[in-house]
């Protein structure tokens, strides 16, 4: 969540509900209606050697312990607060490449690599991270369905390091998670699926609005029918809720939360619109609908206290869930999502 957010309480929300990796090696050539082959080849070599991101945990997504190995790894002081340009920087984004690469997803980055590189306006070297799923429909597999999560945090402050670890490797280890109960499922949703961990999010969205002028060529801007975005979802227990934002009345994603929502009634998912200042924002700017999932970050918000002890593992995991099965059952619409995308206007900041 970026500096700027605005802490407020939330004024409109509209609804209150009761709320393993053997990801493909071979990825059949669906892309190549939108793909250029040699910037999106398939790559299905592995790389143990990355801490905390070893092609191991192929077992259940969503198991507790392992996102907390992930946020803890993310979030350790050898890390240092991920402030972009670090060595901590580094080998975050080390780790969700070579998690990426276990789960067979496609690099959709800089020259065949998963890396989008890019400088931020305090002159520091960092990349966002940009893995595909391509979608297995023809028909459809030129529509884009966005799922990302910053990955970066503010590093050392007066001296501390500031760990984020709701603040967002919470919502990175959430989208890995949702990357592997997606890609390892034999039948690939019909759209393709871009999983994007964005960088310097927390000096202004400079990663999201880096990608959104800069989208690879086989993943156009004009493509994206959707854009579901996780920056902190690790903290259900401040509010016991977890916010749906941008869940706009009348799309296919609102349809789609309300009836999974049902379904995970051990978490109360708040649906409102359109919340603002993150990474959908550059998205949605553009007029792509969104989906902003995020649980308010209490006391330790941008503190140093942003420890991966202090956070909620099993709502963190039923977010996950949620969120896998909204963005399957998207990518695989039958609705014309590219039509829903034309044919309505879409407010991108204000209430809660
Ligand atoms: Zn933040």
């Amino acid at each position: 969540m970026s500096l700027d957010f605005r802490r407020t309480t939330l004024a409109g929300a509209l609804a209150m509900v009761a709320a393993s990796c053997t990801g493909s090696a071979t990825l059949p050539g669906t892309l190549t209606d939108v793909a250029d082959a040699a910037t999106i080849a398939p790559d299905g070599t592995s790389d143990a050697s990355t801490p905390g991101s070893d092609c191991g945990h192929e077992g259940d997504p969503f198991a507790e312990v392992t996102l907390r190995e992930r946020v803890a790894f993310l979030s350790s002081n050898a890390l240092s607060g991920r402030s972009p340009g670090s060595s901590g920087d580094l080998s975050a984004r080390a780790s969700i490449e070579s998690r990426f690469r276990c789960l067979g997803l496609t690099p959709g980055g800089d020259d065949g690599s998963y890396a989008q590189a890019f400088v931020d306006d305090a002159g520091h070297a960092t990349a966002n991270l940009i893995g595909v799923l391509p979608g297995s429909d023809p028909l459809v597999a030129s529509d884009i369905v966005v799922v990302g999560a910053h990955h970066d945090h503010l590093g050392i402050v007066r001296g501390s390091v500031h760990p984020g670890a709701n603040d967002n490797a919470s919502g990175v280890t959430t989208l890995l998670a949702i990357a592997q109960a997606i890609s390892s499922v034999a039948t690939r949703p019909r759209r393709t699926i871009a999983f994007v961990a964005f960088g310097a999010e927390e000096s202004g969205l400079e990663g999201s609005k880096h990608y959104a002028a800069n989208a690879p060529r086989a993943l156009p801007m004009d493509r994206v029918v959707y854009m579901v975005n996780l920056d902190m979802v690790g903290s259900y227990g401040v509010e016991r809720t977890v916010y749906a934002l941008g869940s706009f009345p009348g799309t296919p994603a609102r349809a789609l939360l309300e009836a999974h929502a049902a379904e995970h009634a051990t978490i109360h998912v708040s649906l409102g619109e359109p919340g603002d200042e993150s990474d959908h924002v550059p998205f949605c700017s553009v007029g792509i609908p969104h989906l902003f999932l995020w649980t308010p970050g209490g006391s330790c918000y941008h503190a140093a206290c942003d420890t991966a002890d202090r956070l909620d593992y099993g709502p963190m995991a039923e977010i996950g869930h949620l969120v896998t099965d909204v963005t399957r059952d998207l990518a695989s619409s039958t609705s014309d999502l590219a039509s829903v995308r034309r044919s309505r206007q879409f407010t991108c900041t204000g209430g809660r």
